[in-house]
């Protein structure tokens, strides 16, 4: 279980989060929603390492994770970035090598290509392709697969649907609910509420860095606040 507790995130006088208390739960699907500039992104970010606490403390099954990105990664906490940023100017399957950048093990890499290319085909088919060629599914596609190629327990996936044809975000969300399957937890940031919330066990709701609601993803549904600022539902 990872646990945020009491934190802030301060960008020099801006305060991006205040005083966050959650809980992601083993084997779930949570999601955070909320507006831009809520501190969906910084949340993750936080955990991750990638960005300094100025209160409070986060914890993964009670350890600290007052430790370097690298080492949050070796404890199976594996980011999916906004905007994809794969590396366009080299192969998909370089890009899959640098996501397995924590094995020493060549067999294991291997085997882990070899799962990666099971979910997703196309990347198989496009395996000598320059990441910069894919289409935008195809990118997001291939940032899953990345993270995938270090052997996360936790994935946390920051707006995936951002971007893709209504098809496509279909086919993500299919493929979050495979990862799931898998075994997998979840984190889930999006702006993209009620799709987010169609699948989530439990759900966050951010604004302007404070968490103001929570709840099961049913729950968040028939929320009234949720429903009028994010499910665009009046009541
Ligand atoms: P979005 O969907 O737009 O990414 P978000 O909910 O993920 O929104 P954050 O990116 O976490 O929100 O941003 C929270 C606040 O912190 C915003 O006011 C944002 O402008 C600010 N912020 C984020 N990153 C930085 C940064 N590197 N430097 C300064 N301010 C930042």
């Amino acid at each position: 279980m990872i646990k945020l507790q009491n934190v802030s995130v301060k960008y020099g006088e801006i305060t991006a989060l205040i005083d966050v208390s959650l809980e992601i739960q083993d084997g779930k699907i949570v999601s955070i929603i909320g507006a831009n500039g809520a501190g969906k992104s910084t949340t993750i970010n936080a955990i991750c390492g990638l960005v300094k606490l100025s209160k409070g403390a986060i914890f993964y099954n009670d350890i600290k994770l007052n430790i370097s990105p690298q080492e949050i990664v070796k404890m199976g906490i594996v980011q999916v970035p906004e905007g994809r940023r794969i590396f366009p100017s080299i192969s998909v399957e370089e890009n899959l090598i640098l996501g397995a950048y924590i094995i020493k093990n060549k067999t294991e890499i291997k085997m882990n290509m070899e799962k990666v290319y099971t979910l997703f085909p196309i990347l198989k088919k496009r395996k000598r392709q320059l990441g910069g060629t894919l289409s935008g599914g195809e990118q997001q596609m291939l940032a899953i697969a990345r993270a995938l190629m270090s052997n996360p327990k936790v994935l946390l996936l920051d707006e995936p649907s951002l971007g893709l044809a209504p098809k496509l975000v279909l086919s993500i969300f299919d493929m979050i609910l495979e990862l799931h399957r898998s075994g997998l937890t979840i984190l889930l940031v999006e702006q993209n509420a009620s799709k987010a919330l169609s699948i989530s066990d439990y759900s966050f709701v951010f604004e302007t860095g404070r968490l103001i609601a929570e709840g099961s993803g049913k729950e968040m549904i028939d929320n009234p606040i949720v429903k009028k600022a994010y499910l665009s539902i009046e009541e």
